[in-house]
């Protein structure tokens, strides 16, 4: 019984608690739209234009799930600093979203200590937000979506809700516009979110042709994360107590 009552006076510890319960698994099933998701980093900062731009030319609008290490590295990528702070600028600009894929792909994060999660979000947090000052971290998604609840727990002290997939564009394949026609058509469209990749060469050569597909062959419009999932996922109708933004009761 004691689980069930949430201090209302305590509006923090409603708000972790509501986030690590509420990992998101599919989007908002009522609405003709896919979340398009893109993760770990692009091979060099022309591939992510070019996929910025494929993106703006059909209107797509996308969430990023970053690795923080990249993102504290840049410099030795080749990226300029100033340059990629004015790109993700442009990116919050356009509509996309900003997102966490922790710290680094090597170690799957169930094999992580509390200290060492904590440790790398922060590191991540922070290598974000330099770059990004006015984004609003909300979202992340565990490296090869390995997650236990020690992960979801320490995330969701950093405001991070795990973010899973329900489809996948490849991205490899040449025929990856296919492919993610039909994965999408598979898991019914509304509400799907798609997993596809920054580096990956078909994701970001077909990004424009998938968003205009998805578009004109299923109806669906793209989206990012914070505005598709379904109402019941969205903290902020959790966190404040009684408040009912929306008149539905
Ligand atoms: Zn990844």
């Amino acid at each position: 019984m004691p689980t069930e009552e949430l201090d209302i006076n305590a509006p923090d510890e409603r708000s972790w608690e509501f986030i690590r319960t509420h990992e998101i698994m599919e989007g908002d099933l009522s609405k003709p739209q896919v979340m398009l998701t893109y993760d770990d980093f692009p091979w060099s900062y022309e591939q992510l234009q070019e996929l910025l731009l494929n993106l703006k030319s059909e209107g797509g609008k996308a969430t990023f799930f970053f690795l923080g290490k990249q993102l504290s590295q840049l410099e030795m990528y080749g990226w300029n600093i100033e340059d990629t702070k004015r790109t993700f600028d442009q990116m919050l600009l356009e509509g996309h979203e900003l997102a966490c894929h922790g710290w680094q792909h090597d170690d799957p994060m169930t094999s992580l200590t509390d200290q060492n999660l904590s440790l790398q979000l922060e590191q991540f947090l922070s290598a974000m937000y330099a770059l990004a000052p006015s984004a609003e971290i909300k979202f992340f998604r565990a490296p090869y979506g390995a997650r236990n609840s020690l992960v979801l727990d320490v995330a969701a002290r950093y405001g991070l809700q795990h973010v899973m997939w329900t489809t996948g564009s490849n991205g490899t394949d040449p025929d990856t516009l296919r492919i993610t026609m039909e994965n999408v058509a598979k898991v019914g469209g509304n509400g799907a979110i798609v997993l596809s990749h920054m580096h990956r060469p078909y994701d970001v050569k077909y990004a424009g042709e998938i968003v205009r597909n998805l578009r004109e062959e299923l109806g669906l419009s793209t989206s990012t994360v914070s505005n598709g999932i379904k109402l019941s996922d969205r903290r902020e109708y959790s966190t404040l107590p009684y408040s009912d933004p929306l008149g539905l009761s």
